[in-house]
């Protein structure tokens, strides 16, 4: 390969291993990490020796699937207990936490997340990957449209980008309009968002500032945090509306940014293989799947991280293998990217309904509440969705848009119909839980 070609990997010798070369470098990582988890967290250690499995039972790779799976609640059990606020998961003594960060909290309890500093600087070798992967060189100067909070994502981009040679500029405190404005003042010509957020900058730059977001010159953008980049409509839009490249990318904070599209938009993002075990098995049955195109629940470990291991994380996600991409990376590609959560799948007018794909819709349009609530009916023999919103206050004017853009984006990520009820901002019920806001009525 030319020298040239290489140009194009992060790191040329582990993205491009054959898949017997680098099925024995995964399961090395593996059984290291496993026993890593085993000897220095009491939570895997309680986990293990509850299915009677240890370290040594591993031999071969078949013996995988024999490692007990990771749930989310397990993180939650274990953070109940000391030392606060990581309890018995955490595997390194406190002093050597450099990093927190937490999950959501979307589906209950939000999860802590303690990182090292060899944790952090994992962090940005994996997002190396994923920014080097979509064209983001020492000549760029990317811009971030949040405040990163106490959210992992943007952070881990913030210092990769950097470490790439990137020129960051982080656009946390600014709203929208201002947002837009500095980006045309210092000709940033990369950005990282959310498909919603990448669509409603571009509405806000034509409809308040009278621009056109194409002529800012922002030439790729990054998206995180929601499936948008990997549905072809999404992408479409969002490549149209500013002139540039949209790429997907997959993470979660137990597990690390795991996979990422590439230059060549092979309809899918590639796992990130040199950082993690990333398995799919059936939904029923907890078989590998090997094989394209059959969906299945995604499994992860990351091997790695030390201060929190991530050991067959059932990461809830559904995907699907798909075909090797042409940009020469042998990681493996799923098809379509993330495809929904298998623990909110039920079936509505016989069609896969997954609620937290309207949470996503919902929670992703600034003209929107937080709250919502959603209630699958039977009017006759047909099912009806009715979803609840709130618009926030000053947005009651844009009633018509919301809605059309609301409808647009449903039927989108979830090929239905909906009964849309608006409701004055504060009036719908607050939850803790999302599990409240969802209620199927069809069986009572
Ligand atoms: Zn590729």
């Amino acid at each position: 390969m030319l020298l040239k070609d290489m140009d194009c990997y992060w790191n040329p010798v582990l993205e491009t291993l054959s898949r017997d070369e680098l099925r024995d470098f995964q399961f090395k990582k593996f059984k290291r990490v496993v026993k890593w988890g085993y000897e220095n967290s009491r939570l895997y250690r309680r986990l293990y020796e509850a299915a009677g499995f240890e370290p040594e039972d591993l031999k071969t790779w078949e013996d995988i699937i024999k490692v007990p799976t990771l749930q989310k609640e397990d993180y939650r059990t274990a953070q109940a207990k000391e030392p606060y606020p990581y309890g018995d998961s955490l595997c390194v003594p406190l002093e050597k936490v450099t990093e927190y960060h937490q999950t959501s909290g979307t589906t209950g309890q939000p999860v802590y997340q303690p990182d090292t500093w060899q944790d952090w600087e994992w962090w940005s070798e994996c997002w190396s990957y994923i920014l080097w992967a979509q064209g983001f060189r020492n000549t760029d100067r990317v811009f971030i449209p949040f405040g990163y909070n106490v959210f992992v994502a943007y952070w881990a981009g913030h210092y990769a980008c950097e470490k790439i040679g990137c020129e960051v500029v982080p656009g946390g405190i600014l709203n929208t309009e201002e947002r837009l404005l500095k980006i045309k003042e210092l000709k940033a010509n990369a950005l990282m968002a959310t498909p919603t957020y990448v669509l409603s900058m571009a509405e806000t730059c034509r409809n308040k500032l009278k621009i056109d977001p194409a002529e800012l010159g922002i030439k790729k953008i990054l998206c995180a945090g929601e499936p948008g980049a990997s549905v072809p409509a999404t992408k479409k839009r969002m490549e149209e509306a500013w002139n540039a490249k949209v790429y997907d990318h997959v993470g979660a904070t137990e597990i690390g940014g795991w996979a990422y599209e590439c230059l060549s938009q092979p309809g899918g993002i590639h796992a990130n293989e040199a950082f993690f075990l990333v398995e799919l098995v059936d939904i029923e049955s907890g078989e590998p799947i090997e094989e394209p195109n059959k969906p299945g629940k995604i499994i992860i470990t990351a091997f790695d991280r030390e201060a929190q291991p991530c050991i067959r994380f059932d990461s809830k996600d559904v995907g699907m293998w798909g075909e090797p991409c042409a940009c020469g990376r042998t990681f493996r590609v799923l098809k379509g990217g993330i495809h929904g959560r298998v623990d909110h799948i039920t079936k509505v007018k016989g069609v896969l309904f997954s609620p937290v794909s309207v949470e996503e819709v919902v929670r992703g349009m600034p003209e929107l509440g937080d709250e919502y609530e959603l209630i699958v009916s039977k009017k006759g023999d047909t099912d009806v969705i009715t979803l609840k919103v709130e618009l926030v206050p000053g947005a009651e004017t844009l009633k018509e848009l919301v809605q059309q853009e609301l409808v647009r984006q449903l039927r989108l990520k979830t090929n239905l119909a909906y009964k849309i009820e608006y409701h004055d901002f504060g009036t719908l019920p607050r939850y803790e839980v999302k599990a409240k806001r969802f209620k199927d009525l069809r069986n009572k």
